[in-house]
């Protein structure tokens, strides 16, 4: 730093403050870091890298893993680093114990086609997400073919997707939806039934014990898959592990992202278990596949498109704001 003004520069959650008042709490912070780093705003700040990176993904899940393998094709001169936070990849949403596993196709998701006032159901958007999944699995299909992923029926399986509805209203919407859907390919073959004994040929455990009287309708198509991100997320890992240039590094969270004069990033992860280790890289590009955790990062990182951004956990009704 080696002016004094006033020119605002970001700080946490793109809060503008002044280069005299960064520069006061950098003299004052320092002392803490034993004179190697700083607080910039209330985040810190290593005073150099240990490296540069051209790529630096933050998160192990599907996200990062599938930009690694991406890029690593693309641009396989390109230096790539991963810090995640746990002790190892594909432990949180990405781990098939913590998702459904459908692969996200509209087949069974009814949020995709909704109804409008005038009672019509649109399908855009359902075309739009097949459309994306099935770019996936030739994405898969190739990686399968260049050995990157194995057999697979290790993370790829035909399940049919099934929804199971309950009134007369819903019946009504699922009539229109499977009809309206019928006009796309895509959604080939799905069926409809209204009747309770053959929902239990298809979906026993979901009838036990029902009344014979409960207006139930299902649809079912024969289309859908189980897909296992977590195993996918794995192989990719290990495939990018083994190449030139790349060092995935877990048990290391990220909690400072600052800008540096040049442009490049200045990244800090901390070692879960001692804080005091902390690996700094200076990096190109940040890419933030950190899942739940990303939007604070996003907001540490100060730039202005982070506050376009709210989360909400599933299942919960409301949105909570510091400044709504
Ligand atoms: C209950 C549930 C059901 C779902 N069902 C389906 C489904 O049926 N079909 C479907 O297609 N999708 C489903 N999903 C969605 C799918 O699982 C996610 O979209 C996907 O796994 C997200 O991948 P990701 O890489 O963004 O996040 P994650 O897999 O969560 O990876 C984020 C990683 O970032 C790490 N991290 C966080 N903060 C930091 C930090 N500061 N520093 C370093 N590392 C950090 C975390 O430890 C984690 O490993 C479901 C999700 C949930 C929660």
């Amino acid at each position: 730093m080696t002016q004094m003004d006033n020119t605002p520069v970001p700080g946490r959650g793109g809060k503008p403050f002044t280069r005299r008042k960064f520069i006061a709490t950098a003299i004052g912070a320092a002392a803490a870091w034993g004179g190697y780093s700083y607080f910039f705003g209330s985040q810190y700040r290593a005073a150099k890298a240990d490296r540069k990176v051209d790529v630096l993904l933050i998160g192990g899940g599907i996200m990062s893993a599938t930009l690694g393998v991406y890029l690593k094709e693309l641009e396989p001169n390109w230096t790539c680093e991963v810090f995640e936070r746990l002790d190892k990849v594909a432990e949180e949403s990405s781990n098939g114990w913590n998702n459904a596993g459908t692969g996200h196709s509209a087949l069974c998701e009814l949020n995709y086609t909704p109804m409008d006032d005038k009672g019509n159901v649109h399908i855009a958007q359902a075309i739009n997400i097949n459309e994306n999944f099935q770019i996936s699995r030739q994405f898969w299909a190739h990686q399968v073919r260049k050995g990157v992923l194995g057999n697979p029926r290790e993370f790829i399986n035909s399940t049919p997707h099934m929804n199971l509805v309950f009134g007369q209203e819903n019946r009504e919407f699922i009539r229109k939806r499977v009809e309206a859907l019928k006009a796309s390919p895509l959604f080939a073959g799905m069926e409809m039934t209204t009747d309770p004994a053959k929902i239990a040929e298809w979906i026993p455990i979901m009838m036990e014990g029902r009344k014979p009287d409960e207006m139930v309708t299902a649809t079912r198509s024969p289309l859908g898959t189980d897909v296992n991100l977590g195993e996918i997320t794995r192989q990719f890992y290990k495939h990018l592990s083994g190449n030139a240039g790349v060092k995935v590094t877990t048990g290391h969270e990220v909690r400072s992202i600052t800008r540096n004069e040049d442009g490049t990033w200045r990244v800090s992860a901390f070692d879960t278990n001692d804080s005091s280790r902390i690996q700094t890289v200076d990096a190109r590009n940040v890419f933030i596949g950190a899942g739940g955790a990303a939007l604070p990062l996003l907001q540490l990182s100060g730039i202005p498109e982070a506050k376009q951004y709210g989360g909400f956990p599933v299942g919960v009704d409301g949105l909570c704001a510091d400044k709504p």
